[in-house]
């Protein structure tokens, strides 16, 4: 789809849901939007009395030429208005049979039916948003809480395309320095000045990683984290599932193996939604229909976001309680003793010093009493620190939304990486540039200095018709 061949069209399509409602709006974008306009509504005025962006109230005209509708109409003149193109809207009664009948004549005189985000595609297209921005408005769109919203309208700002902007300006200097080093070797020290190349990578390569991370952070505040409940059987876990969503949700019994299958609860903490799963209790001594529980847990295991691995401080640790610990592996984890009400068995502080050698990333642990509710209140507040998240405000920073985004970061700060090694190792200056080079065109990707068609195609066959 090329743009001059879009930009010749005009476009047509009902910008509001179809259905019954106070009133509709029938938008037209391109160069015959006007002609329609003065063709399909009469009003009191000339056609060279109307003001760009006013609303004028007026007769509209079927495509027999018999009167559809009493309704108002704006003409939004190119290059001011969202396509960048003669915008024209017609605000009708809201009924299917108006909107139809309405449609059926703008598309008699020539326009066309809008594909799934055609307008913001032609707004794009002629620079009045860069790509970024477009997909805020899909956002903006679907937001279905203040923070979504808030966060659609901060990238709709340029909260995320303008720094991404600037960063793409400083390694298009590098590059260029790096490209004349190529044209003039003898030059090379003048033109190279390696320390400072090699302080712009470090610096972009850690301005991109906080992208990503905050990518992750996103994704979790938007789509909530899954906190599964592990541990042998008896340990607690029901107990503890019960008080954290405050209700009998779980079957809590001293006989165990009563948990078969898993149980899921919503809870929201810090603004966070969890989905908490308790398992079935994991041991070795399981009969046929506990082991079928069990490996429904350890499924649950596989796609947790955090675990919630549970111990008894009131009985020995024993080779259940081991397995757990090595089935751990790299996942997030909170190592969890239960039953600090009755006496302990065994010091909590061994078996987290053992676990914790093992693992790149120190874990945390904490001691509670799920019968008597004690540490609940702790626990509620670590689960969103664990993932930083427990700050409200700077939630709003956390911008970047699109898998799209997230997916050339991470490919730019590969580029970027390979850049900064070539570097280090004395490599040739058109080495370097050819890694910048590419780092530069995942940088552009997002905000859309590329001109690829599959890239805007997918990007804006994701929108609703209309916008
Ligand atoms: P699960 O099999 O791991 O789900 O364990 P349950 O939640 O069913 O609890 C097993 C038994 O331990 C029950 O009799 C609970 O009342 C008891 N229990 C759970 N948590 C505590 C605790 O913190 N203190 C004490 N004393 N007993 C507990």
């Amino acid at each position: 789809m090329s743009a001059s061949i879009l930009l010749k069209d005009t476009i047509a399509a009902l910008a509001t849901p179809i259905g019954e409602a106070g009133i509709a709006v029938v938008r037209v974008s391109g160069p015959l939007a006007s002609k329609i306009l003065f063709t399909l509504f009469k009003t009191v005025l000339k056609s060279d009395e109307w003001q760009s962006h006013r609303l004028y109230y007026g007769e509209l005209f079927d495509s027999s030429n018999k009167i559809l509708d009493y309704a108002m109409a704006v003409w939004m003149k190119g290059p001011c208005s969202f396509t960048g193109e003669d915008v024209v809207e017609f605000h009708i009664h809201g009924g299917q049979y108006i909107a139809l009948k309405t449609l059926e004549a703008i598309f008699t005189e020539g326009a066309r039916s809008a594909k799934p985000g055609e307008f913001s595609e032609r707004a794009f297209l002629n620079g009045k948003i860069d790509l970024t921005q477009a997909e805020s408005i899909a956002d903006m769109i679907s937001a279905n809480s203040e923070l979504s919203l808030r966060l659609a309208q901060r990238q709709w700002q340029g909260a995320f395309s303008k720094p991404v902007a600037v960063l793409r300006e400083l390694l298009l200097e590098c590059l260029v320095r790096l490209e004349t080093a190529v044209d003039f070797p003898e030059d090379d020290l003048d033109f190279l000045d390696r320390p400072k190349l090699k302080k712009i990578f470090w610096e972009a390569l850690q301005q991109i990683t906080c992208w990503i991370v905050d990518y992750e952070k996103g994704k979790i505040l938007r789509e909530g984290l899954r906190v599964v409940l592990l541990g042998k059987p008896n340990v607690g876990k029901s107990s503890l599932l019960n008080q954290l969503v405050q209700e009998d949700a779980a079957i809590v019994h001293s006989q165990a193996g009563t948990t078969r299958d898993p149980i899921h609860k919503n809870i929201v903490l810090a603004g966070l939604t969890i989905q908490l799963i308790d398992t079935a209790g994991l041991r070795n001594s399981a009969g046929e229909i506990e082991k079928i529980g069990i490996e429904r847990s350890l499924a649950w295991f596989e796609k947790a976001d955090l675990v919630l691995a549970m111990f008894d401080l009131s009985s020995p640790l024993d080779n259940d309680d081991l397995k757990l610990l090595s089935l751990l592996g790299s996942k997030p984890v909170l190592l969890i003793y239960n039953k600090k009400d009755l006496r302990p068995q065994w010091d909590p502080h061994l078996l987290y010093e053992h676990f914790n050698l093992k693992r790149p990333v120190q874990i945390k642990s904490l001691l509670i009493s799920a019968k008597n509710a004690e540490g609940i209140r702790e626990l509620e507040k670590i689960i969103p620190e664990l993932f930083g998240l427990s700050d409200f405000k700077r939630k709003e920073q956390f911008f970047i939304n699109q898998i799209r985004h997230c997916e050339a970061l991470n490919k730019a700060k590969v580029s970027l990486e390979m850049a900064s090694r070539a570097l280090d190792s004395a490599a040739s200056p058109e080495l370097i540039a050819s890694d910048v080079l590419m780092a530069i065109q995942y940088l552009g990707e997002i905000i859309g200095k590329i001109n690829t068609e599959d890239i805007l195609d997918s990007i804006f066959s994701k929108f609703c018709i209309g916008k």
